[in-house]
Order: C-alpha cells, then structure tokens, then sequence
C-alpha cells in the first residue's frame, strides 16, 4: 500500500512511483560530507547512514550499503537488460538501483535518486 505525502514535488513523484530518474549530477546531495542519515522523501524512513557514502562519479548519490532490512527489490527490464530496482519497504517509493561495481566490504553500489533523500545531520 503505498502513502503520497502531498509535499513531494512533481520529480519526486515521477522517480518514487513511476520509477523515473533525476538527471545525473543535479542533486545537492552529491556533495554532502557531514556525519548523519538520509531518509525517504515520501515516509521519513531512514534509509542510509553517511559513513556508507561515497564518491562514485555516477552523479548520483550513491552508498555501498542501506540500514538493515529498509529496502525490498526487483528486476526491471527498462532499458532493454535486467536490472535491480529497490524500493523503500515502509512506503514502496522506488528509490534507484543496486550495481556490483562497489567498494569493499559490500562491492554493492546502492545509486539513489537525491531527490528521493532527505538528509539530517547527527
Ligand atoms: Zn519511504
């Protein structure tokens, strides 16, 4: 069952529930360094911690590793080849993809739409 929260905007919408995607490198989020989590947009969850993000030259946000258990995927077939959507488990906003060209310990890459996050800082 998924909840809208009537603040997104019409991106947010777009990415979260028709699994769009923001344009690479427009998210502010790109460069944010401070210690604290990134929750989703739509419910508040919290999905990642900053000590798992890292600089990945995709121009997305992007994390080696989500909180335990806040995530469910998917395969889709958007562009013609399988790829791994994961969405946010309390609200079923779709969130990005996971690739496995990731850094150690995980090798994962979680590449997040920023649109979708909401940082707060510790
Ligand atoms: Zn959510």
């Amino acid at each position: 069952m998924t909840k809208k929260n009537p603040n997104l905007t019409a991106e947010q919408k777009l990415i979260l529930f028709e699994e769009g995607t923001e344009t690479p490198g427009s998210s502010e989020l790109n460069y944010e360094k401070r210690d604290g989590f990134y929750h989703c947009v739509n419910c508040d969850a919290k999905l990642f911690e900053s000590k798992t993000k890292y600089e990945s030259g995709s121009g997305w946000p992007s994390f080696y590793d989500s909180l335990k258990d806040v995530f469910e995927t998917k395969t889709d077939h958007h562009l013609g080849y399988a790829r791994t959507e994961y969405h946010c488990k309390s609200c079923g906003g779709h969130h990005g993809h996971i690739f496995d060209d990731g850094p150690a310990p995980t090798g994962k890459r979680f590449c997040n739409n920023g649109a979708c996050l909401v940082f707060k800082s510790k």
